[in-house]
């Protein structure tokens, strides 16, 4: 074998290249932001940016003018603050953990006041520090995950000084049915929002998430948090025009074969040929995020041509029936498409059950990362 061919990732050993398409993202930044005018649009990227590394995605946003940064864990800010300009902030959206009040201040990052409790220790916090101390005040409008109740929010509206020491740089809350334009959840957590800030009167609302960013004027407020859009999922089906790919994901073939009719396939012999077959063991597992329930129902693709995943997937590899392919097309070393221009993301999340925010941040560690 000739190596002073071999690539970067051939030499990096490995089994497969996820690239990201920064300026895709960006692009994606820019659509969500024109659509929402005059509001603005933050940046979700908890999750490490939903696994296409936070590190190098926030930046990119902050470069196409993104100044509102959403992360879910206070640990995750933490390692993106100084990634980020002082003009940038950050918020927490799981609220104020105890323990990390005076550090979180100290590190200029955003608290989501998510209950009364939280409230009090961020205050005693700021009587502390002398100074006041910048949050999010989130309500629960009917998702009843986080966000302070309605007794809440009104024990807050009739004790002001409650927040004294806060600056409160927005009221907010999540809708639980965005991506279901129709769904009444949508008008009613919108109404219950309209009625939670007007206790707070002047200070401005941030409400949709990517879906709820295209529903509409009454689900946005003055900022939107929109995550997976930005990465190139389509959020709702009222959206006509996709969102442009972030994200490709090629793995490499390392064996291939020719069995006779008869012969068993995979973990546990769960596909048996009725003919003989050619097939390609591909360097691509659960492991790495191609999801288990793909076994026997999913497929990769090779130059336009849907490749049946055949047998279990395992953890480092998955078996694939190329017989339809002319022979010696597909060959050791080869890269195939799990996630690409003839896989999008949605096929593969509605052929494995899942949604495709679990396919992103499940995307393995493995892989050789370009950003382009
Ligand atoms: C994850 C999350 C978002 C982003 O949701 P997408 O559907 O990915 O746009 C927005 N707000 C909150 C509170 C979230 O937890």
């Amino acid at each position: 074998m000739d190596m002073s061919h071999s690539t970067t990732w051939e030499k990096a050993g490995a089994p497969g290249i996820l690239t990201i398409d920064l300026s895709a993202l960006s692009r994606n930044y820019r659509r969500v932001s024109t659509t929402v005018a005059p509001a603005r649009a933050a940046a979700v990227v908890k999750a490490d940016a939903y696994g296409l590394g936070a590190q190098t995605v926030a930046p990119a946003l902050y470069a196409e003018g993104c100044r509102d940064f959403f992360v879910a864990q206070y640990a995750e800010a933490v390692t993106l603050r100084p990634l980020l300009p002082r003009d940038a902030a950050l918020y927490v959206l799981n609220g104020l953990q105890p323990g990390t009040e005076g550090d979180c201040a100290a590190r200029d990052i955003i608290p989501v006041l998510n209950s009364l409790e939280q409230v009090v220790r961020w205050r005693t916090t700021a009587e502390l520090l002398g100074r006041p101390l910048k949050a999010l005040l989130q309500f629960d409008t009917g998702m009843s995950r986080l966000g302070m109740s309605t007794e809440e929010a009104e024990a807050l509206a009739a004790d002001p000084t409650l927040l004294s020491g806060i600056e409160i740089l927005y009221v907010m809350s999540h809708l639980a049915c965005a991506d279901e334009a129709e769904d009444p959840h949508n008008a009613a957590q919108a109404e219950m929002m309209r009625r939670f800030s007007s206790s707070f009167p002047g200070i401005p609302v941030c409400f949709g998430n990517s879906a709820g960013a295209f529903l509409g004027e009454s689900f946005r407020g003055a900022l939107v948090r929109p995550g997976i859009a930005l990465y190139g999922a389509r959020p709702t089906d009222i959206l006509e025009r996709p969102m442009e790919p972030v994200v490709k994901i090629e793995a490499r073939v390392i064996q291939t074969r020719t069995v006779p009719s008869g012969t068993a396939i995979g973990y546990s012999a769960t596909h048996v040929t009725d003919s003989e077959r050619q097939l390609a063991t591909v360097a691509l597992g659960y492991a790495d995020g191609l999801p288990r329930t793909l076994s026997n129902r999913g497929a990769l693709y090779f130059k336009g041509h849907r490749l049946p995943i055949v047998g279990r997937v395992s953890m480092d590899s998955t078996i694939i029936d190329i017989s339809d392919l002319e022979p010696g097309t597909l060959t050791l070393g080869s890269l195939v498409e799990f996630i690409g221009e003839h896989q999008t993301l949605e096929d593969v999340a509605e052929t494995a059950g899942t949604i495709s925010w679990e396919i992103l941040t499940g995307i393995g560690h493995r892989y050789f990362r370009q950003y382009r």
